[in-house]
């Protein structure tokens, strides 16, 4: 009998789907007077996606730095945990072996990861006490600057030229001796350069989008997806920045910003970082979703994928495409699970 495009949906879902860029904690935390928010906010959304493994980013938002930035990140972990341990569903995975033993047990797995270093202040020290509460994919910087260096802006030119700082450099070396992966989403391209000099593992942008098509310094250049395929990490495609306009930010120019990456690195360098965050941004006033919009850019939201429940479009759009069961898991998992492999 012949196997329906949902059945092999299923199938190719089976060893569940990585994400590796999810601003969950920051809804823990601003949720932290309720319980069980993991399973009633996000659960079935992960669930109807078939989530395999989420990379859970740490984020300190403005209004809380610089005096609240380490706090704020350690009730992050605190929260995360405290949720982690009233449900089956899910587990806080410092190693692969640990990934491998959450799949087993059809838990998600969770990995912390940090985005910008505000929570470290200029402490190299705190770096050490985040691995030991999990931490192991570190971006130094998100638009803003901070003690490490500076962000890429949402512009096409006019970043900060600067690189990075001591302490940036620090916190890079550190990371490559603990085994914690380094993260260039968000850095400017000086900053970029500085951390592949610096560096001899895998790399990664755990959520970016080319430039071809957006052309912003927040997003990556060819040349900067090209290097990332030498190193044989992954760039993780973002489902928020596809494009300058509304009207082309549909999931079909998803698929083309996978086909960009592919056309420069091979399948093996392209992965998951839907970095969805609408449901945060309905969650803000207006006043600050329009200072948001002003400072940053507006986010153009695709309407079917804008939760972990479409990720069965994203599958549907790939078989479409006549993308190859093998190349679709690599997408979907097996790329960022190599590198998880190999660096955790
Ligand atoms: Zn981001």
């Amino acid at each position: 009998m012949k196997e329906s495009i949902e059945e092999r949906i299923d199938r190719l879902h089976a060893g569940g789907i990585v994400d590796f860029h999810f601003d969950l904690l920051i809804d823990l935390y601003e949720k932290r007077d309720r319980q069980g928010v993991l399973v009633s906010h996000f659960l079935p959304e992960f669930e109807a996606g078939d989530i395999g493994v989420l990379g859970v980013a740490i984020y300190v938002e403005d209004r809380y730095l610089p005096e609240m930035g380490l706090r704020v990140a350690l009730d992050q972990v605190a929260r995360l945990y405290a949720e982690v341990e009233q449900t089956k569903r899910f587990a806080v995975c410092k190693t692969f072996a640990e990934i491998e033993q959450a799949r087993a047990a059809n838990k998600i797995g969770l990995v912390i990861t940090m985005e910008g270093v505000e929570p470290l202040g200029d402490d190299l020290n705190l770096l050490r006490a985040f691995y030991e509460l999990g931490l192991r994919s570190v971006g130094l910087t998100h638009a803003r600057r901070n003690a490490a260096g500076s962000g890429g802006i949402f512009k096409s030119s006019g970043s900060p030229h600067d690189g990075l700082t001591n302490f940036g450099r620090d916190v890079v070396r550190e990371c490559e001796r603990l085994g914690i992966l380094i993260d260039l989403a968000h850095i400017n391209p000086k900053g970029f350069e500085e951390i592949v000099e610096l560096t001899s593992k895998p790399l990664i942008v755990s959520h970016s989008n080319a430039r071809k098509f957006y052309d912003i310094e927040r997003n990556i250049s060819d040349e900067q997806i090209k290097i990332i395929g030498q190193r044989g990490g992954v760039v993780g495609v973002n489902a928020i920045l596809v494009s300058r306009d509304a009207e082309t930010s549909t999931l079909d120019r998803y698929l083309d910003h996978i086909e960009h990456v592919i056309g420069l690195i091979g399948i093996d360098g392209v992965g998951i970082g839907f970095d969805f965050c609408e449901y945060l941004f309905e969650q803000l006033p207006e006043k600050v979703r329009t200072e948001l919009a002003a400072k940053l850019t507006a986010p153009h939201f695709i309407s079917d994928l804008t939760n972990h429940s479409h990720a069965r479009n994203l599958t549907r759009k790939l078989i479409k495409r006549g993308f190859s069961d093998e190349q679709i898991e690599k997408i979907l998992q097996g790329n960022w699970m190599r590198v998880l492999k190999q660096m955790l």
